[in-house]
């Protein structure tokens, strides 16, 4: 972008986008500023688990300005309270710091697994994360990430952070060592192109860190708030982690993230912790709202049924068109399409009115609204479909 009189240009230029500047959004659809409408396969990328502007956030959000905003992080207020009571009823944790942002609640989980290292474990500090693995982009995460990407940038990184291989335990063993305090992982790699983590691997890992004393980290900031099926993905494995994130699907669309770790391991001490807008009751009410329906079983059900859906269409798909596997769970899926046209598939998309990502050149995700219909569905399938039939495509990748 050299053209510094275009309104583009009083942005930092930090990714490339497309053109288009949205205006409008209802549900799975969004309109540019032409009145042009699209199908939203990425939703603020597994963010708006109600799709846009749904009017329970709309409605709650308005209600609670008109109340209050925020009293400050120094006082309690009435509805970061009752989201924090609603989440630990609803999980196993018992106690909540909400953040504004992924990273920001993951920066709160190292800190709280050192602080615990420091006060019950030798000063113990080193977190064992994984190759591949995605937790955000302040120092400590981008450190704590295993995206290759990230290596040579912002040196030098946070120390204390050592990479095993995915669903490998040996590779997790053989890193543990008297500094260790915990292992960090998503139990869906997502940034990464959706890579699961077996309910096997996830059960091995918690007797794994509970034999030696560690703390066991789930970041579920693209996973939890009903992404898989389950309001938290642990809850599909038969444990119970030490320590969770929430992000993405927690606010709905708004910056809300949260972190809940026990009470054995709940150990910030005053001054360890904080910010101006953490907790803010503003946010909170969009929480609360999201919380109100993700959490219904019956809309759980339809994140399952959909998924599995969604999930047989993609397959259909792929073998009609010779594409590899379809990987994830829930409304987190990926389609391996063998080779790297994603990214013509995602302009091309585009054209067409439908929204998608390409986490790597040769896969794409889909991470629609949690509530989208069937008939959203067949129409995103339809569109895909006729672009992989598409001779110009397939002439590009030739
Ligand atoms: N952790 C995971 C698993 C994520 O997918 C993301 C964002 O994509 C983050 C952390 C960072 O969240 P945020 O972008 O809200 O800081």
């Amino acid at each position: 972008m050299t053209d510094v009189t275009h309104p583009y240009h009083a942005l930092m230029e930090i990714t490339s986008r497309p053109g288009q500047v949205f205006v409008r959004g209802e549900g799975s659809f969004l309109w540019d500023d032409t009145g042009k409408r699209y199908l939203d396969f990425i939703q603020g990328w597994a963010v708006n688990c109600l799709g846009h502007s749904p009017p329970a956030i709309a409605e709650a959000i308005s209600a609670q300005a008109r109340r209050l905003i925020t009293p400050s992080p120094a006082y309690y207020n009435d509805t970061s309270l009752k989201l924090a009571k609603a989440l630990t009823d609803m999980s196993c944790f018992d106690r909540v710091f909400f953040a504004n942002s992924g990273a920001e609640a993951n920066e709160g989980a190292i800190k709280l697994a050192r602080k615990y290292g420091a006060l019950r474990k030798d000063d113990a500090y080193e977190i064992i994360t994984f190759e591949g693995g995605f937790h955000g982009r302040t120092l400590a995460t981008m450190s704590a990430s295993g995206k290759k990407a990230f290596e040579p940038l912002f040196e030098p990184k946070v120390s204390g952070f050592r990479k095993a291989q995915w669903n490998d335990l040996a590779s997790v063993e053989r890193l543990i060592n008297d500094n260790t305090v915990a292992v960090m992982l998503e139990p869906i790699q997502g940034e990464a192109g959706v890579w699961p983590a077996s309910d096997q691997f996830l059960r091995d890992l918690r007797e794994l860190t509970t034999a030696h004393g560690l703390l066991l980290i789930f970041d579920e900031i693209q996973t939890g708030m009903g992404r898989t099926g389950k309001l938290f993905h642990y809850q599909h494995t038969g444990i119970t982690p030490d320590i969770m994130t929430l992000g993405k699907g927690i606010g709905g669309g708004v910056p809300l993230a949260a972190l809940l770790a026990t009470e054995g391991v709940s150990c910030f001490e005053h001054g360890d912790q904080g910010g101006t807008f953490n907790g803010n009751a503003l946010m909170c009410a969009a929480g609360l709202a999201v919380l109100e329906q993700v959490a219904a079983p019956k809309f759980l059900r339809t994140v399952t049924t959909n998924g599995l859906y969604l999930e047989s269409e993609l397959q259909r798909l792929s073998a009609h068109h010779g594409l590899g596997e379809v990987r994830g769970r829930g409304l987190l899926l990926a389609l391996d399409l063998r080779v790297p046209i994603a990214p013509l598939i995602v302009a091309a998309a585009l054209d067409d009115g439908v929204l998608l990502n390409a986490p790597r050149p040769d896969t794409l995700r889909f991470m629609p609204a949690l509530n989208v219909t069937r008939q959203e569905i067949d129409l995103m399938i339809r569109c895909l479909d006729s672009l992989l039939n598409t001779a110009g495509i397939a002439r590009r990748v030739a």
